[in-house]
């Protein structure tokens, strides 16, 4: 079949309804209800399967070949509810409760980034308190957004005080832009968060941050977290908040690859807003991403 055939899974994976056998899985989360903003995440999932149809299966710039050491599928996506947010929550958590039942990695297309703290509550009832790499323009540690505790600018203040973090192991990549003060970034670092501003970036390789990152993490799992406007809306424009002076697709590809290494027990990619993205570059962007973090999971040897 030519690649621009057949019915789009991830990678042209099969797909499939259980996670049994697998090593790693492509989990779609079509949610946008999570945002403050624009909409449109919830067809991030569809757009990025779409574009990663042109990925072919070797990594030509690490020497990478995940299919050769591990089994991956696309499990589909999660059926949330577009009416309750909380209820959307709710199911994720439980999907993914289901699927962390096998010893699967879970690789999830977002979705607003509200997606990832029921992920980090099913990780956190395997693993325990994890490590966390999380690129993003914003820190989105607000305690609350229109009175709601619960939205895509609140997940990593929820995973905190849920105590499903590892606090003195967690790294924040590429914050920047207006904000409301100071605080927007000062409670992660009174929480012993790493906070990396994008100023901290700016005109460099990031191959030495990573190198003082994996000495940090060692051995414990971490889960990566990557918000696709933490690159500049120059690369990645198909999203809901945009901020400009952000990391290039080049840092992207060195903080991913500069995991490769640590204990990896699960990875996202979130914020994808197809509405927005009239060429389809943030989504291909987005499936090579997620290519690029199956190619450094612990299993996917060199
Ligand atoms: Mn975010
Ligand atoms: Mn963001």
């Amino acid at each position: 079949m030519p690649r621009f055939g057949g019915i789009a899974s991830m990678m042209r994976l099969p797909q499939v309804e259980s996670a049994h056998g697998l090593d790693a899985a492509f989990i779609g989360i079509p949610l946008d209800i999570g945002t403050s903003n624009r909409s449109g995440t919830r067809f991030g999932p569809r757009a990025i399967r779409s574009e990663s149809v042109l990925l072919r299966p070797y990594n030509m710039g690490t020497g990478a070949a995940p299919f050769e050491h591990m089994q991956v599928a696309d499990l589909g996506d999660i059926a949330t509810n577009p009416y309750n947010l909380i209820d959307s929550v709710r199911l994720i958590e439980e999907a993914y409760h289901s699927i962390l039942q096998h010893d699967v990695i879970p690789l999830s297309i977002g979705g607003d980034h509200t997606v990832t703290l029921p992920i980090l509550r099913a990780i956190a009832r395997k693993h325990g308190p994890v490590g966390l790499i999380h690129i993003d323009a914003h820190a989105d540690i607000n305690d609350e957004m229109f009175g709601e505790k619960i939205a895509h600018g609140t997940t990593f203040r929820r995973a905190q005080e849920e105590g499903l973090l590892d606090s003195q192991h967690v790294v924040q990549i590429g914050l920047r832009g207006s904000g409301y003060s100071a605080e927007d970034f000062n409670w992660s670092r009174r929480q012993g968060f790493r906070v990396v501003p994008v100023e901290a970036c700016w005109h460099q390789s990031l191959q030495p941050l990573m190198a003082e990152i994996r000495q940090q993490m060692g051995s414990r799992p971490v889960y990566l977290s990557f918000d696709i406007d933490g690159i500049d809306p120059a690369y990645a424009p198909g999203t809901g908040t945009p901020e400009v002076g952000g990391l290039t697709t080049v840092q992207a590809l060195e903080i991913i690859r500069g995991c490769a290494g640590l204990n990896l027990i699960g990875c996202d990619l979130v914020e994808v807003s197809p509405p927005y993205d009239t060429t389809g570059n943030t989504a291909l962007l987005g499936a090579n991403l997620l290519f690029e973090m199956l190619c450094v999971l612990p299993k996917a040897v060199r």
